[in-house]
């Protein structure tokens, strides 16, 4: 199981997806949502919103 790399929270599969998308397909560190939102100076909400998106284009990454 993935943790944050910031604050230790247990990561789901679409956090994990996130980081990956958003920041290195090859990341070791992954984020959570609230974390990665401050990391890249976004709200929770549009990161939210870009789950739904990769998720609509079938994106393996997310559930
Ligand atoms: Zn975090």
């Amino acid at each position: 199981m993935a943790i944050c790399y910031v604050c230790n929270k247990e990561l789901s599969k679409n956090e994990v997806g996130l980081t990956k998308k958003l920041i290195n397909k090859n990341a070791k560190d992954y984020y959570c949502i609230r974390c990665l939102a401050e990391y890249l100076e976004v709200t929770e909400e549009e990161l939210l919103d870009k789950i739904e998106e990769f998720k609509n284009e079938g994106c393996s990454l997310f559930q």
